[in-house]
């Protein structure tokens, strides 16, 4: 089996003629920059972008799956570039902290926040550390306020309290971290669109609540969609960075042995 790599090409669109696949390249303008037949193919997608790209040529039992998917968890994500002397010393690099146990988690309530390691110079400067603070959030008011016609005010007005609510959550954990704070990048479910293409910015797939409901990389795809197979936090077992790198061996070593079989 031959393969080619090609990174930074955000496929536009595939067509699906006569049960193999044809992955198309588009430049911004729109013009077809490239076209490929794949079969079979692998798609590293949630169920509704894989429907976006498809477009018309979406067979029905993915259409059929995808209708009526409750929308998986959104995240909120601070990132910060601390002064390392400004931060207490000692202090635990994780902490996950609830500012109020009487309220639901997510939406800023809870936070995980990490720091990297102070000698670590691969994710900071000397001097300098990284830290992530992350809270679960619904992926819909984010969309409802930008989309809005205040030019962006009420978003942004949101995206400045959970900004707030986060810094205040971490302050728990490590008392005097705001006054050590350099660098300050929010994301909201709207950036997780922008950058990694995942539908209305959608992250960490469906939670796995019950085996016998897991969603398999083809089950229930029907005949159409023979060659088609899923991949990533979408499809068993799921989210995290070992889950997708099981989920996809376990692909691959089905597709490498269909091909072997012809
Ligand atoms: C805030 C946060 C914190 C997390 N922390 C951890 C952690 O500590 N440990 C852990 O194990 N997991 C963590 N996770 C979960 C982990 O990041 C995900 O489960 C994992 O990244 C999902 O991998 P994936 O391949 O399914 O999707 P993605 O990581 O989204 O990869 C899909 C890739 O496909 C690309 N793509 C999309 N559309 C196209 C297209 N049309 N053409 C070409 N390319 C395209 C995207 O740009 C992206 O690079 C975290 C997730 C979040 C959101």
């Amino acid at each position: 089996m031959e393969g080619r790599c090609c990174s930074s090409m955000p496929s536009s669109a595939w067509s699906w003629p006569a049960g193999g696949c044809a992955v198309w390249w588009r430049a911004r303008g729109g013009e077809v920059r490239g076209a490929w037949p794949a079969t079979p193919s692998l798609a590293n997608q949630t169920p509704w972008s894989l429907l976006k790209l498809l477009g018309e040529d979406a067979p029905p039992a993915l259409r059929r799956r995808t209708q009526g998917l409750p929308p998986t968890w959104g995240a909120f994500m601070l990132y910060l570039g601390l002064d390392a002397a400004a931060l207490p010393p000692g202090a635990a690099e994780h902490h996950q902290v609830v500012m109020d146990l009487g309220r639901p988690l997510g939406e800023g309530n809870s936070v995980f926040l990490s720091v990297s390691p102070a000698a670590d110079t691969s994710r900071a400067p000397w001097g300098m550390r990284a830290a992530n603070l992350s809270s679960h959030t619904a992926v819909a008011p984010w969309w409802r306020l930008r989309q809005l016609p205040d030019g962006g005010a009420a978003y942004e007005a949101r995206r400045q309290r959970y900004q707030e609510a986060m810094l205040a959550a971490a302050e728990r954990a490590l008392p005097g971290l705001r006054g050590a704070v350099r660098l300050q990048l929010p994301a909201t479910p709207v950036t997780y669109a922008h950058w990694t293409a995942r539908a209305d910015g959608m992250v960490g797939g469906f939670p796995q609540g019950d085996l016998w409901r897991a969603r398999g990389p083809r089950a229930g795809l029907g005949r159409q969609l023979a060659n088609l197979w899923q991949v990533g936090d979408s499809v068993f077992p799921g989210q995290s960075t070992a889950g997708v790198t099981l989920g996809g061996m376990r692909v691959a070593r089905a597709v490498l042995a269909g091909w072997r079989r012809g």
